[in-house]
């Protein structure tokens, strides 16, 4: 078991999916938790809540992190909260797309982009001040920026461009004692993946993996909670397949 006492975390995107679970894992380890939200707040708060009743600390924080300032919008946030130090960033607010090449559209392809790699990189340059030596910052990447999945090119691009931002920024903040990750999940039973919920998605989904049953946000959250630990001071600037062996 992992300790994060005396900890304090931002997850984004935490009010459901593997933010939640990432959240919770982290709350139980023992670090205060920033449970960032987009939209719904009640959710948020029952992360919050839950964190709480199991004897943790949590606040909520809402910013949208598709628009051009928002990740400084949340970085402001959070320095007031944290007075001063922040020891984990989980940057996991995502969005994904499946149009194909011929049908996806320019504005589609930007939002993209922006929630998806605009927002981690400007968090992590506007956390700067208040990380430091012990700090982790853990990236979601996916399986699809390693391999062909489905019609998923210009999603799967913004992941290969988080694949390519771990080894820039843990290259340049491992001299200041931060460590830099990602996790690349598989197909995970969230919001997102709404194919999961089918037979024939289900089937797919087996066909690819090694081991047999739809990942769960669980089977994710446990691996963010060693990148963020000391558990894993050693590891920095890789790239984590968590996806029950996909497209071995
Ligand atoms: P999800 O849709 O349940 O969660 C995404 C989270 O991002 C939500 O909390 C949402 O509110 C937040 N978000 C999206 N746009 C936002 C915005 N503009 N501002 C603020 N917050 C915003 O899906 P998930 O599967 O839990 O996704 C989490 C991460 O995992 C994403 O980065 C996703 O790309 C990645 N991922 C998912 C899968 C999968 O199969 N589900 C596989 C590989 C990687």
């Amino acid at each position: 078991m992992t300790t994060l006492t005396n900890k304090t975390a931002l997850v984004t995107g935490a009010s459901r999916g593997m933010g939640r679970a990432s959240a919770l894992a982290l709350g139980a380890a023992g670090a205060r938790v920033i449970v960032h939200y987009g939209r719904n707040a009640s959710e948020a708060r029952a992360v919050v809540d839950q964190i709480r009743a199991n004897g943790g600390e949590a606040d909520a924080v809402a910013a949208d992190l598709a628009s051009p300032d928002g990740a400084h919008v949340l970085a402001a946030e959070v320095r007031n909260l944290v007075h001063g130090k922040l020891d984990i960033l989980v940057s996991n607010a995502g969005i994904s797309n499946a149009a194909s090449i011929e049908t996806i559209t320019v504005k589609d392809f930007d939002s993209l982009f922006a929630v998806n790699v605009r927002s981690p990189f400007f968090l992590v340059q506007q956390l700067l001040p208040i990380t430091g030596e012990g700090g982790s910052v853990v990236f979601v990447s996916s399986l699809g920026a390693r391999a062909a999945v489905g019609t998923l090119a210009a999603y799967a691009s913004t992941k290969g461009a988080i694949n390519t931002l771990v080894k820039y920024f843990a290259s340049a903040l491992g001299p200041r004692g931060i460590r830099v990750n990602a996790i690349a999940p598989g197909v995970i039973d969230t919001d997102m993946s709404n194919f999961t919920k089918t037979e024939a998605g289900r089937a797919t989904v087996m066909g690819m993996q090694s081991l047999k049953r739809i990942g769960q946000p669980d089977d994710v959250a446990s691996v963010v909670a060693f990148l963020a630990s000391d558990a894993s001071r050693w590891i920095t600037g890789d790239i984590i397949a968590v996806d029950g062996g996909s497209k071995l």
